[in-house]
This record gives C-alpha cells, structure tokens and sequence, in this order.
C-alpha cells in the first residue's frame, strides 16, 4: 500500500456530527438576544466575520465525532493537538489480538536540503528494502506471538510493536479544534502521512459545515 489510506485497515469514520452552520451563527446571535431559523446571506457574512476576525467560540458550539484508526508515528503527532478534544484509545495492555502493521510499497526518499520531510522520489532499490522492511515487521510479529506464548503479559509484550502498528481511537473535538488540526497539518511542511488523514477529515466536514469550515480555512 502506498498511502495509509490507500489500505483497508486505515479509518476516518464521521461517527457523530452536532451542529451545522446555524449553531455558529445563533452562538454568536445570542449576545444580541437573537436567533436564526434558516441560514440566509446576512448569517453566512457573520460567520466570515467571525472567522476573518478570531471571534473564535461559537466555532466551538459544533462538535463532531470520529473513529479514527492509524499508525501510531501518525498518532503520535496527531494527539500533540489537545485543546478542544477528547479521545479514548484501544489498550494493548487489555488487547493482545494480532496487531496491524503498515507496510508501505513505496519509500520516499530523505531530502538533504530539508532537516524534516521527504522528497517525492522513491529510494532507488525500493523492492529489496520494502521487502527487508517486512520481513523486521514479521519478526517484531513473531517476537510479540512468543512473549505471549510465554506467558509475558500483554502490558510489557506489546514493547517490542512499532511505531507501524494501527492504533484505533474515537476522538470528539470542537469544529474549531479540527480547523486547527487540519490548517497545521495540510500544511506541505507535515509530515505526508498525516496529511492525507487531515484531508480525509476536512472532506468530511466541508459538506457538514459548508460555510463555517470554508471561513476557516481561509
Ligand atoms: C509541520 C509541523 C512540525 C512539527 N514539528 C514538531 C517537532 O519537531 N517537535 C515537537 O515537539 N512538535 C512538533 N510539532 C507539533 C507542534 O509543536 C504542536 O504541538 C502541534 O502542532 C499542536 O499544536 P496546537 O497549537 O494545535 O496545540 P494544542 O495543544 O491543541 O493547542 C491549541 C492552542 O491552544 C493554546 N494553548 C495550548 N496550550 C497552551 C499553553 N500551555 N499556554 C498557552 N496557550 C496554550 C495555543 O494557542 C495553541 O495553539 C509540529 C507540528 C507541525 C504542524
């Protein structure tokens, strides 16, 4: 598989979605004793104004849920965004079912200009080395189906996992938390991985919240 989400095993399932641009409009109206029944041309202005000006908090009224399900080196820097969210994450101290690991068929190659990223080109001996990549991520298989067998307990097993390993999570956040989130990490600055994630979750919410999302993506 070439992209996390190009697999089967990867998820970016809109579980749950409370609120539509109404709820933006109508937290920002209360301060004024008013309310919006239908979204008409006057509500989609203040909601740009709202989003052009940094008058954040009624961003925060929608919240949406997902379950999300992605290896954790993208994990790992997905949950550095903490304000605004809520998650709650499968436990291999409790689970010792097989792991899913990624194993992509195409490795980029490191860009010596760059001290993050990667260059679009795939390494030269691409085959051997994915190949070589599964064979390790058979054996770190292999060594965790042993420890168990041994009666080691899940809790310490699961040391010898990588970071490939899938990690599955339910994550509700606010629709400005997730703005946030995929502004950060659509950048091309991002590490590729976590930018499709981010992409699948912005192309979830573009549709929910059509005028509120756009507003703030600038
Ligand atoms: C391209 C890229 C490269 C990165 N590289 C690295 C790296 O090399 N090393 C690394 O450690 N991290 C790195 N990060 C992670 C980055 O530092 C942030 O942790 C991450 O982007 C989440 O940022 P956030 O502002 O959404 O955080 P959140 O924790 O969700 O905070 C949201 C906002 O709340 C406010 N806030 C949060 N906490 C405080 C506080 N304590 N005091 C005051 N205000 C607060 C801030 O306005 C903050 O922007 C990288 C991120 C990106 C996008």
């Amino acid at each position: 598989m070439s992209s996390p989400l190009g697999d089967s095993i990867s998820k970016v399932e809109l579980l749950d979605v409370m609120g539509d641009d109404l709820t933006v409009v109508n937290a920002a109206r209360v301060s004024f004793a008013k309310e919006s029944t239908v979204l008409d041309e006057k509500d989609e202005k203040l909601i740009k104004y709202l989003a052009k000006n940094n008058h954040i908090t009624p961003f925060f009224h929608p919240q949406v849920r997902f379950r999300l399900k992605m290896p954790i080196f993208v994990a790992r820097e997905w949950f550095r965004h903490t304000i605004g969210f809520a998650r709650n994450e499968v436990s291999r101290r409790y689970v010792d079912s097989p792991p899913e690991m990624y194993v992509p068929q195409e490795l980029r190659e490191r860009d010596p200009k760059l001290k993050q990223g990667s260059k679009e080109t795939i390494v030269g001996n691409n085959d051997e080395i994915v190949s070589r990549l599964a064979d390790a991520t058979k054996l770190a298989h292999e060594c965790y189906a042993m420890l168990l067998d041994q009666q080691v307990a899940p809790e310490v097993a699961r040391m010898i996992l990588p970071q490939s390993m899938y990690t599955e999570f339910i994550e509700t956040a606010s629709l400005y938390a997730y703005a946030r989130l995929c502004r950060l990490r659509l950048d091309p600055h991002a590490q590729r991985e976590i930018q499709l994630y981010a992409e699948a979750v912005c192309d979830a919410l573009k549709d929910k919240f059509p005028v509120s999302w756009t507003a703030l993506m600038g």
